[in-house]
């Protein structure tokens, strides 16, 4: 089957970020074993959901694993010209339908290359690796990456993700980490505001503090140029609390998020802002014995990519990829996880994230070719007694 064949059926399965993916999870794992390749499904505790593994070649240390997320964004609201479920050949040299950019046309890349990897003479092996839920916040992707760590006796060194770049490995991708902080006060009368403990006037101390530690992080000189803004950053997105203007508010609840540079770490910026809650609630206890503040996860922390430029995956990737320019991204990928398992990890993979997440989404023909391309030539670095 080629690529193209491969992908239209991919698309052909609506599974959204949170839904159930074992019908699509399934069609991939039945195309796999048609090669004889074994498979490994890492399901959720529901049973519901589950990503795949295998290994293709030889059963020792090295080699690359190929990752790809199953799941699209929702097509609700958006103003598609076509059926969203059907990859469509206008005859324009695209192929149109969720998923086909972001991300199933790097996952029919592989499939479509999976005879000529099990007819190759691989030294060292290739493993593909596809998740759910990435949409909604790379929720599987750790487990996935530690299942391939704890699953496989042998250890693969390197990791790429294949999500849209127009074939540009990326090497760095922020931290990110959303969180909602609730602040308990006493109610009263406004005229009482010096008596009382008002949760908004404590929520807004605690949102300048946010805004004041992001200025000093940059103050400081925590700059690192490969990222747009530079800086880590901190944002107070939404924010609720009181009732009436003539009424203290006893409760105020907001919601922020961080994005940080790999030389910051969210848990040291969290861990300091704990500091100035605890003092927070030391100095108002008197006035109100049940003044509380509690931040809570929003959202599992994406942990950052920082991949090095001196790593061995970066001249593997820019001879593969036929692209010598790094790049860094703003988006959450699953390739940190891949990382922080000791995986060197890039993301490179054929379309464009622009036309990720929209109406008439679509891959360039040209694109999927060059993500063909670029795992066959993968296959002929693995197929040499010299690949390292
Ligand atoms: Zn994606």
């Amino acid at each position: 089957m080629t690529a193209e064949s491969i992908l239209a059926k991919l698309v052909s399965f609506p599974v959204l970020g949170g839904q159930s993916n074992l019908s699509i999870i399934n069609y991939i794992k039945d195309y796999i074993e048609s090669f004889n390749i074994v498979t490994t499904l890492v399901s959720n505790k529901q049973g519901n959901k589950a990503s795949l593994h295998c290994r293709i070649g030889p059963a020792i240390d090295g080699g690359v694993i190929l990752s790809g997320h199953t799941d699209v964004v929702p097509v609700k609201g958006q103003e598609w010209s076509t059926n969203p479920f059907e990859l469509i050949d206008k005859g324009d040299g695209k192929l149109y339908g969720r998923g086909s950019c972001d991300m199933k046309g790097f996952i029919a890349c592989c499939l479509a290359s999976l005879p000529d990897m099990v007819q190759a003479d691989l030294k060292k092996p290739v493993y593909f690796a596809f998740s759910y839920d990435e949409e909604i916040g790379c929720l599987a992707g750790h487990e996935l990456a530690r299942s391939i760590k704890i699953h496989y006796r042998e250890t693969p060194k390197y990791a790429i993700i294949g999500e849209p770049s127009l074939m540009q490995p990326i090497v760095g991708q922020k931290g990110i980490y959303i969180l909602e902080t609730y602040v308990n006060g006493s109610a009263g009368h406004s005229s009482r505001i010096k008596e009382e403990v008002s949760a908004i006037h404590e929520a807004m101390r605690l949102m300048l503090w946010l805004e004041e530690k992001m200025n000093r992080l940059i103050e400081e000189g925590r700059i690192d140029n490969r990222f747009h803004p530079a800086h880590s950053s901190i944002h107070i997105g939404l924010v609720n609390g009181g009732i009436a203007p003539n009424v203290i508010a006893d409760k105020a609840h907001f919601f922020w998020d961080l994005r940080t540079i790999p030389m910051d770490r969210t848990e040291t910026i969290l861990e300091e802002f704990e500091t100035f809650c605890r003092q927070r609630e030391q100095e108002l206890k008197s006035k109100f014995e049940h003044f509380k503040i509690k931040t809570v996860e929003n959202h599992p922390p994406v942990v950052h990519l920082d991949t090095k430029e001196t790593d061995d995956i970066v001249g593997l990737i820019k001879r593969i990829s036929g692209n010598s320019s790094l790049s860094t991204v703003a988006y959450g990928a699953e390739a940190g996880q891949f990382a922080a398992e000791g995986f060197q990890s890039v993301i490179c993979g054929p379309g464009s994230i622009k036309q990720a997440h929209r109406a008439d989404e679509f891959i360039d023909k040209k694109e999927l070719h060059k993500g063909v391309q670029m795992i066959h030539k993968l296959i002929a670095e693995l197929s040499s007694n010299n690949f390292r």
